[in-house]
Order: structure tokens, then sequence, then C-alpha cells
């Protein structure tokens, strides 16, 4: 069933190309960066690096099991966009 704007009902709506948005989520939910995050935490909580280092191992590793799958919905969803009235919205395949 093709899509229809829900704003001005147009057909004119076409899938977007999603591949950027998942980069962006691989990017900020890449292991380095969630390492890098718990890292920054221990410092500001005056705990050791160390551990911020295993806290940010484990949620990567959940994080890829998740995305193996598929746990996170928001990523299957399709992104569309309308022609007529540029509206961005999406739906749940
Ligand atoms: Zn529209």
């Amino acid at each position: 069933m093709k899509p229809v704007c829900p704003r001005c009902q147009s057909s004119a709506v076409y899938v977007m190309t999603d591949s950027t948005n998942h980069q962006l989520i691989d990017e900020l939910l890449s292991p380095a960066a969630l390492i890098g995050l718990g890292v920054s935490l221990c410092k500001s909580f005056k705990v050791h690096p160390v551990i911020g280092v295993i806290a940010g191992t484990a949620i990567a590793t959940v994080i890829e099991l998740a995305k193996l799958h598929s746990a996170l919905p928001m990523l299957v969803n399709k992104q569309h966009r309308c022609d007529d009235c540029t509206h961005i919205f999406s739906t749940i395949n």
C-alpha cells in the first residue's frame, strides 16, 4: 500500500534514503564513542577510568546484539517525504 501524506493527503510521497540516518546512529552508538563516554563520565564522578571502559564495552555489546536482532524499532521505520508540502513522516512496517 502506498502511503499518503498525513498533512496534505497527497500520494506524491517517496521513501527517503535512510542510510545517512543509520550511519549517524552507528556513529553515536559505536563502541569507541560509548567507551569514550564511559571514561569521561568516570572522570567527572572521580571513578577509575577502567570502570568506564568496562561499562562502555558492556553497553556497546548489548547494542550490537540488539541491532542484530532488530530490537531497535526506530531503525526499521521507513521515512517518507511528501513532494507537495515537504512534510517528513515515518511509517512502521
Ligand atoms: Zn504533503
